[in-house]
């Protein structure tokens, strides 16, 4: 296609600006996808804004996720007219990503839109429920099991919080959540949280290495002494899965809440994360994710509002998902 499209590419000095591309300008690949949504991250704040380094080379597309319809393919995996999703593998940092009305990707980068999801929910799920599902499947496999007790999700009303609170609550756990925006409550206990805990009762850290015995289990979206609390108020062999850090990258903690309670941290990453274990968080989603839950989680605004929505997600003013309609 010779046509022009818009797109949010980011030159060496942010902001992202709009600009026109044609296929011309889209990189090598086998399948080309007409995107109808794509999501707002984190981390889309902090390229679009141009206040993180997340693009490694220039000019570079933002957005790390997209949802479309494959508009020509080489590969005999994808046919003209499939419902695709795409998360991660390092679109916005070393390819270009889902803020543009066309893009060209590799055929193992595509994950097949699960049944159970329309296009414009898996972008309300997008990198940041995909992240709280392959979170999920962790504790799952370190033995979590409704029943066995609280629990907490940090950074709760945040994207990935919100999903965690909801599948969680849905699969039938006793869900905790931490929140600074207090504002959220009744959000949040419409997506089936059970309790409340303020977030600068885990980020201010007690000296103790370990406190009384809480949680059977933990997602931790937020880092620094937040996830050191929790882990210290993790009760015997209960497991933790951290995947953020929106209270800082460092880890305050000592050894004891492993060896002496037998603790499990479980590191999640989305960006590379292999194609099988997605597509089973997608079908996970697309079964355990109810879509009125969903549904309020997410707003969907248009591709004209991406700057400001950049600068609101950094300053913790968005809450929930935030759908990007392309075509909008
Ligand atoms: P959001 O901005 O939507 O949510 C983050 C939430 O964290 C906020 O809503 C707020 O929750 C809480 N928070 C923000 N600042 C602080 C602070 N200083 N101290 C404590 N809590 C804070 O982001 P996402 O949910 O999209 O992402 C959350 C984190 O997960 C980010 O660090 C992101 O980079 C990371 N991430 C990692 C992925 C991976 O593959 N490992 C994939 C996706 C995200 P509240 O208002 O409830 O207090």
């Amino acid at each position: 296609m010779s046509q022009k499209f818009d797109a949010y590419v980011l030159e060496k000095q942010g902001p992202a600006v709009l600009t026109q591309l044609t296929d011309q300008d889209l990189p090598d690949g086998e399948v080309t996808v007409d995107v109808a949504y794509s999501s707002l991250n984190y981390k889309d704040g902090l390229a679009l804004t141009g206040k993180g380094k997340i693009a490694r080379s220039f000019p570079m597309v933002c957005g790390i996720d997209l949802a479309g319809t494959v508009a020509q393919s080489q590969s005999a995996q994808w046919k003209p007219g499939d419902e695709v999703v795409v998360t991660g593998w390092g679109m916005s940092e070393t390819r270009p990503g889902g803020y543009s009305r066309r893009q060209r990707v590799r055929p193992d980068m595509l994950v097949r839109k699960p049944d159970g999801l329309s296009l414009v929910q898996t972008m309300a799920v997008g990198t940041a429920g995909l992240t709280a599902m392959l979170c999920i499947l962790r504790l799952e496999r370190a033995g979590l099991r409704p029943g066995d007790g609280p629990v907490v999700v940090t950074g709760a009303a945040g994207g990935v919080g919100s999903v965690a609170v909801a599948v969680l609550a849905a699969l039938g756990h006793e869900v905790v959540a931490a929140t600074g925006r207090p504002s959220t409550h009744d959000y949040l206990r419409d997506l089936g949280a059970a309790g409340f805990i303020d977030r600068s009762e885990l980020a201010e850290a007690s000296t103790r290495p370990l406190e009384t015995e809480r949680w059977a289990g933990g997602v931790d979206t937020v880092g620094s002494s937040t996830l050191a609390s929790v882990l210290k108020q993790t009760r015997y062999g209960g497991s933790v899965a951290a995947c953020g850090l929106a209270g800082g990258n460092d880890l305050p903690t000592t050894v004891l809440p492993f060896i002496l309670r037998g603790v499990s941290l479980l590191g999640v990453d989305s960006v590379m994360a292999p194609t099988d274990e997605r597509v089973r968080a997608w079908q996970r989603l697309g079964t355990d994710l109810p879509t009125q839950r969903l549904d309020a989680i997410s707003s969907v605004r248009t591709f004209a509002e991406l700057p400001q929505l950049a600068e609101d997600i950094l300053a913790g003013r968005t809450r929930g998902r935030v759908v990007i309609d392309i075509g909008g």
